[in-house]
């Protein structure tokens, strides 16, 4: 199904909210919701041709859903790459762009300090299919252009990482791969196509959990890899048409309305997390922040250019401690303290989430692996939502000011 005519050169702001809609005979103005498994052929003949690919036509949701197409097209839209093919999660993203484009004996070379679950899936579940993975520093580029082999073909970076927010040179990374004929892949979750379209810096393709802030609120969980379209129809949709790691109609639905209101809702979170950050750099309790908009982030002259001048809403500190153990008993004291944030994991709400790094989304590490990705147990990573910022402030002055008395 093609979307209906909009004017050529509309601003990303009308596409965010136009793109890829196709009325039914109802006349519907917001996108409908194709909630249906398969669909009913007009006739014998006609099924034969769409089931052979010799004619357009939904046929069943695992080979497309015009729900799925439009969150598809809305999304390629704001990347601005031709295509996208939606997943079930962001992770199913990763491991279609693995099955797509690696075969055994293939070579990856990808950022140390990348998603947990994505670590994993490169060392542990591609390595058992004979792709060997090098990992590399995330802002070192000699290292990335020394594990480079013959056989190198896809280079994966994620920026800004979680959580502490460093920024990789896409542009730079970009040179690297197509030097050697490889490709590069980023992980765009931590800033959208609000912020940051990593195909203008020369990467190939974009990762999105759309989990996160294209739902930007908190509800379902969705994934896409935006691409060429020649990719999508030759590589990833065949392989996701047979095995199955589709998006539900119901969570693309959602992440389409999610979307239509992306750009204003980063604008926000992003204007409350520099709030944030640059009050956190003030408290005597506070001895680092790690954010990429405040001008003492190592690499802020890059993240400004990457990022539309914008940091990003994730913002990470470490409480003052002398001892590891002191660390971690302070850093709990300042999260329980909170009455306003909800102390989980997960990013890209509306809603401030707070959480520590070393003992759940980086729990799994050794002590060691911890150290040499500088998750200290003092860290507290928040990823900041909509909620006002002078409430925050207070959420966190609680704990903060009572550090002192606490051993
Ligand atoms: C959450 C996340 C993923 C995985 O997405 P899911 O939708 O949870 O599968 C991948 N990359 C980054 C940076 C993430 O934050």
């Amino acid at each position: 199904m093609t979307s209906s005519k909009l004017p050529d050169h509309l601003h990303r702001d009308t596409l965010a909210v136009r793109v890829g809609v196709e009325r039914s005979q109802y006349g519907e103005n917001s996108e409908a919701l194709y909630l249906t498994s398969s669909f009913v052929q007009p006739d014998a003949e006609t099924a034969r041709k769409r089931f052979a690919n010799e004619e357009e036509g939904y046929t069943y949701t695992r080979v497309g859903n015009p729900t799925v197409s439009t969150m598809e097209q809305r999304l390629a839209a704001l990347e601005g790459t031709e295509a996208a093919m939606a997943t079930s999660s962001g992770m199913a993203a990763v491991l279609l762009l693995g099955m797509g484009l690696l075969r055994s004996g293939d070579h990856v070379v990808c950022s140390q300090s990348v998603f947990g679950s994505t670590l994993r899936l490169f060392a542990g579940e591609f390595a058992k299919f004979g792709v060997e993975t090098t990992f590399v520093s995330q802002t070192d580029v000699a290292q990335w252009r020394a594990a480079m082999r013959p056989n190198t073909k896809l280079l994966f970076a994620e920026t800004p990482t979680n959580p502490l927010t460093d920024i990789c040179d896409i542009a730079a990374l970009a040179a690297v791969a197509h030097e050697a004929g490889a490709v590069l892949a980023v992980d765009n979750c931590f800033c959208t196509p609000a912020l940051q379209r990593p195909t203008l810096f020369g990467a190939d393709f974009v990762i999105h959990s759309g989990t996160k802030y294209l739902d930007g609120q908190g509800r379902v969980m969705a994934g896409a890899i935006c691409c060429s379209q020649k990719y999508v129809n030759d590589v990833f949709w065949p392989i996701n048409r047979t095995v199955g790691m589709v998006l539900s109609p119901f969570n693309a639905w959602v992440v389409t309305k999610g979307m239509e209101t992306l750009a204003l809702r980063m604008k926000a979170q992003c204007d409350n997390a520099l709030a944030l950050a640059s009050w956190l750099q003030e408290q005597p309790q506070v001895a680092r922040v790690y954010y990429p908009g405040l001008t003492t982030h190592p690499q802020y002259d890059l993240a400004m250019r990457q990022q539309s001048g914008l940091g990003g809403a994730v913002v990470s500190f470490d409480v003052c401690a002398t001892a590891a153990e002191q660390a971690r008993r302070r850093a709990f004291h300042v999260i329980d303290s909170t009455q306003v944030c909800s102390i989980t994991t997960n990013l890209g709400d509306t809603k401030t989430t707070i959480a520590h790094p070393a003992t759940t989304s980086h729990g799994r590490l050794t002590e060691d692996q911890r150290q040499a990705a500088g998750i200290g147990q003092g860290l507290i990573r928040m990823a900041v939502g909509l909620d006002h910022i002078d409430d925050l402030k207070a959420d966190l002055t609680r704990g903060l000011q009572q550090l002192s008395t606490l051993q």
